[in-house]
């Protein structure tokens, strides 16, 4: 993953996943799985590949995404050793990406229930294409999709002692977004809306995800928590409030370094211009990935139609 960034792919989490896999699969066997605690029974875990959250309960466990797949047994045995070995009730996706959806059909045959928006459900099941490689995902197996989907309404899902509400942004990361709510542990899983650290969010506005839905839904979650909540990011460190609005109005300055620049130039003139130099540097970036991001942004707020699902 780190040799995908510093090669200046860092556009994109799926072109991530699918340029590691084109050079050679990433060595899952060296990757080890950290457990934070977060309070009242749940948990990070951070292996590779985006963030999960863990639910303990009497009788379940409440999962917020799972990897990708060759990392089943070692996130099974952190989730065991966090939970005294309850079984997996449910594994919510909070998007299609691999990198978080590559667990479903392992915790599945376990006898999770695999929970996702409908819109996911339509994305891995058709395949996906990035917009800015152009890179096919093909369909996954069917063992691999949610069989518990909502559409506006959200859900609440629990198991003894826990409970969680999941919600969906329209038109967030990408349009197949999901974020879980503890209240009681007062910790808030975003998917990856928040990707925190020296990158930018992918706006994979190919599959529906947009920069101002983005940006809005950091609002949401800045007013759904308060200075005590815990975030934990879809990539990045577990993030306090404080943390979370920083990241939004550095959000804002990025949306609008490009937007303001946009007027009457073609894509090719805004990214001549540099418009995200500074914030590059700030954020020890590269050229590369600076110019990914004004294509993204660029392309979000032209209203670039997303692929079908
Ligand atoms: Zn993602």
């Amino acid at each position: 993953m780190k040799l995908a960034w510093t090669a200046g792919l860092a556009a994109a989490v799926s072109l991530i996943a699918v340029s590691a896999y084109a050079q050679g699969q990433p060595d899952f066997s060296k990757v080890q799985i950290k457990t934070t605690p977060l309070g009242n029974n749940l948990y990070m875990l951070e292996g590779q590949g985006g963030n999960i959250t863990v639910a303990c309960g009497q009788d379940g466990v409440i999962q917020v995404d799972g990897e990708f797949a060759p990392l089943h047994d070692k996130i099974k045995a952190a989730v065991d050793r966090a939970c005294g070995g309850k079984p997996v009730k449910y594994l919510v996706n909070t998007h299609f990406h691999g990198d978080h959806t590559g667990g479903n059909a392992g915790f599945a045959k376990d006898g999770a229930e695999v929970v996702a928006h409908r819109n996911l459900l339509l994305r891995l099941e058709h395949g996906t294409t990035n917009g800015l490689s152009g890179a096919k995902t093909a369909p996954v197996q069917k063992a691999a999709l949610p069989v518990k989907t909502y559409t506006t309404e959200g859900l609440q899902l629990m198991v003894e002692g826990q409970s969680a509400f999941v919600n969906h942004p329209a038109s967030a990361h990408t349009d197949t977004d999901s974020y879980v709510y503890f209240p009681a542990a007062n910790v808030i899983s975003t998917g990856d809306v928040v990707s925190t650290g020296n990158r930018y969010v992918t706006i994979d506005y190919a599959n529906g995800g947009s920069i101002n839905g983005i940006i809005s839904t950091v609002e949401t979650y800045l007013r759904l928590g308060n200075d005590q909540t815990k975030y934990v990011p879809g990539h990045g460190a577990l993030a306090t409030h404080a943390d979370i609005q920083a990241y939004h109005d550095l959000l804002v300055r990025v949306r609008d370094a490009v937007k303001n620049d946009m007027t009457g130039k073609t894509e090719a003139q805004v990214i001549a211009d540099k418009p995200l130099a500074q914030i590059g540097a700030q954020l020890h970036t590269n050229q590369q990935a600076d110019d990914n991001m004004v294509k993204m942004v660029y392309r979000s707020l032209k209203g670039v139609k997303a692929n079908k699902a």
